[in-house]
């Protein structure tokens, strides 16, 4: 029997016998998490689709790596070392750690020279059919698919969420992020990306940096492909999703009312709304594995080992030659050398924590920690991050306009989905329109917006009800409590609901070490709301998407702002400024897009880690190659920019070895 028969089978039976015992989730407080790199134990009744995607990864005791062996493993792409071999090799030119957004793409390139060697260590497992379904995108959160990372305990934000803390879950995968994400491709503002040349980052100007984002392109997007800026011929597909609601018309509909012209809103020229541009094929998800790593998993020179845990980076104290990486796989010890580089690729958190984990860190903070200091650099000092409050709800009083998850979780949708691709379950966790305004807040000369709305085709509110599986709000860690004050009269109804994203927050986070263990998490700040411009800015986007919503496309669904009754918010009046900045501070949720960890800059920034080439200052042959170099707040979510600095670090790479 194929895989794929196997699984529908499964499906199938699972299907059939869930629904009794569908009910409410709840979480186990008492399970130890703070501080370890344990997960949270969550507490969930049963459902179909839950339990088989928890299912594909195993157990996860955070702590050693688990084998292969699950159930569903039969359902998972796979990736072998050629030739019989059982362990690495002791030497390859490059080693590569982290099989991420960047990471895939950099393994790839590099290893399109027969003559070049890789070795790429990646923690998580690979993919599955699953992950490939984007409506299941707010499932995975939940899974060993990702990091379980808890941002430290902040007073007055994420205040309605778990045991107040905020969740930051991170992609575990072949593929990295690009497994779990919401597959929303975006690129940047030029101006932005200016700015981080004007800093003294040469060759990152926007129009060096298009070169690499339509180097991978593969546009499918009803004529915008032949724009100067789009590329039909690269290998990452970028497709409009193939079903919307029709709330997302009246998004676009309602914007050109208030100003904003319908464009391609990756084009440089102007500001304005648009259909969201996913990596998606034909409804299926694109992640930077299945793009850049599934097609050569054959090549000989390119070894990709799924389920093993860099743990060191080796730096000679001497010379400070980085030469080697230290990694464990099934619970063994390896080590390998590089004849040329190391080039590091973990993403966000755990790049700037293998840093500090091999020396180069902040003085202090590495003593501190009993770690032998080899460069004094302010690694993790630097922190941005793109939050939203994706508890707007609008209700409808049209029914069957919004996605409702009861309608589609059927067998028979996941069969045509299999088929045609364009049925309700292409649709990324729902999203479907995007639009860049700049609110009065803003005091940035150029036509730079501070805000991305994000029009979902349905709420909070889609997945819920007494058979729903109720994923979305699982995955921000959204308290049952809360919940049911604010929403549970209008749960499981028709609704709408725009994200504001925070494009250009003031207040600035930082990461460092717990302790000097690798399997521990590191400890997460994120400041949010620290500085009172960004709840200025947050409350003009309301008022902003108000306004869009009193438009006439709008009001023919006899849409309307829900009053959520949020515990800590009662007292405030209403829709007034107090009660929206009460009710952010409450349903505070990041977007994933932590940065500038490892900064970029020249050598005058006292903040910058790695040049613009991506070299760890006063270390040779180490780069720091994914989302961590990003040195300033860009207008994108950060998958397609860290599949550029993929291809970009992979061409520099090329440059300095006169490789071709
Ligand atoms: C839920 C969610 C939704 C998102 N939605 C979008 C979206 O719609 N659009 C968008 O553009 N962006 C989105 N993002 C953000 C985006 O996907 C990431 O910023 C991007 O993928 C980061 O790429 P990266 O290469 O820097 O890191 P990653 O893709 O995170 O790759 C890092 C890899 O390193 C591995 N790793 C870490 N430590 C080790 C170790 N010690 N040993 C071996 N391997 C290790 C990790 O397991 C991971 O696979 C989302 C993120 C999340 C979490």
């Amino acid at each position: 029997m194929s895989n794929y028969n196997c699984l529908w089978m499964l499906i199938f039976i699972i299907g059939t016998f869930s629904r009794e015992n569908l009910a409410n989730y709840e979480y186990d407080n008492s399970a130890p998490f703070a501080g370890s790199s344990r997960n949270p134990k969550l507490v969930w009744n049963y459902h179909p689709i839950i339990d088989l995607v928890s299912q594909t990864s195993g157990k996860t005791n955070g702590y050693k790596e688990t084998k292969n062996d699950d159930f569903f493993a039969f359902l998972r792409d796979y990736y072998y070392l050629p030739d019989g071999l059982k362990t690495p090799l002791p030497e390859y030119d490059f080693i590569i750690i982290g099989a991420g957004s960047a990471g895939s793409v950099l393994a790839s390139r590099l290893t399109e020279n027969k003559n070049v060697t890789v070795l790429l260590i990646e923690a998580g497992k690979p993919e599955m059919l699953l992950t490939d379904i984007p409506a299941l995108a707010p499932y995975f959160q939940s899974t060993d698919y990702t990091w379980q990372y808890y941002m430290e305990p902040q007073p007055g934000v994420c205040m309605g969420m778990l045991n107040e803390r905020c969740f930051w879950p991170r992609g575990k995968a072949v593929g990295g992020t690009s497994v779990v994400n919401y597959m929303i491709y975006t690129r940047g503002r030029p101006q932005e990306w200016d700015r981080i040349a004007a800093d003294g980052n040469y060759g990152w100007s926007y129009n060096e940096v298009l070169k690499y984002y339509i180097k991978s392109e593969k546009a499918n997007l009803d004529g915008f492909e032949k724009n100067p800026y789009r590329n039909r011929d690269g290998e990452m597909p970028v497709e409009f999703v193939p079903k919307r609601t029709r709330l997302v018309n009246a998004f676009l509909e309602a914007g050109k009312l208030l100003g904003h012209p319908t464009v391609d809103y990756n084009a440089p020229e102007k500001l304005g709304f648009g259909y969201v541009q996913a990596t998606i094929n034909k409804g299926h998800r694109q992640s930077a594995a299945k793009v850049f790593l599934h097609p050569h998993k054959r090549r000989s020179n390119l070894h990709i080992m799924p389920e093993t845990r860099a743990t060191k980076i080796l730096i000679d104290p001497q010379t400070n030659n980085a030469y080697g990486v230290t990694f464990t796989r099934n619970g063994i010890k390896h080590t390998s050398h590089v004849r040329k580089e190391v080039l590091l690729s973990a993403g966000p958190i755990a790049s700037p924590q293998l840093l500090m984990l091999s020396g180069v860190g902040p003085k202090n903070h590495l003593t501190s920690k009993n770690i032998r200091v080899i460069k004094d650099l302010p690694v993790g000092k630097t922190l941005y991050d793109h939050i939203t409050f994706p508890t707007l709800v609008f209700t409808l009083n049209t029914t069957r306009v919004s996605f409702n998850e009861a309608r589609v979780m059927g067998i028979r949708y996941i069969f045509d989905w299999l088929r045609d691709g364009d049925n309700d379950l292409s649709s990324p966790g729902g999203v479907e329109g995007i639009g860049y305004i700049k609110t009065p807040v803003s005091d940035d000369p150029e036509p730079v917006p501070d805000i991305e709305l994000i029009s979902i085709g349905g709420s909070i509110l889609s997945d819920g009800g007494p058979k729903g599986s109720k994923a979305v709000r699982q995955g921000i860690r959204l308290s049952n409590k809360v919940f049911q004050e604010a929403f549970g009269a209008v749960d499981n109804t028709d609704s709408w609901t725009s994200l504001p994203m925070l494009l250009h927050p003031k207040s600035v986070g930082y990461v460092e070490l717990r302790d000097n263990n690798p399997f521990s998490h590191p400890r997460m700040y994120g400041n949010y709301l620290t500085d009172p411009k960004d709840v200025a800015t947050f409350i003009a986007a309301i008022r902003h998407i108000q306004e869009l919503v009193a438009t006439e496309p709008f009001q023919k669904f006899g849409t309307k702002l829900h009053n959520a009754q949020y515990p800590k918010c009662k007292r405030l009046k209403f829709n007034s400024d107090e009660y929206w900045e009460c009710a952010i501070r409450t349903v505070t949720a990041t977007l994933h897009h932590q940065i500038a960890t490892c900064r970029m800059g020249p050598a005058s920034d006292h903040r910058a880690i790695v040049d613009p080439e991506l070299r760890v200052y006063g270390i040779k042959n180490l780069r720091v190659i994914d989302s961590s170099v990003i040195p300033r707040t860009i207008s994108a979510h950060t998958h397609a920019p860290a599949v550029m600095i993929g291809e970009k670090g992979a061409d520099m790479i090329k440059r300095t070895w006169n490789m071709r």
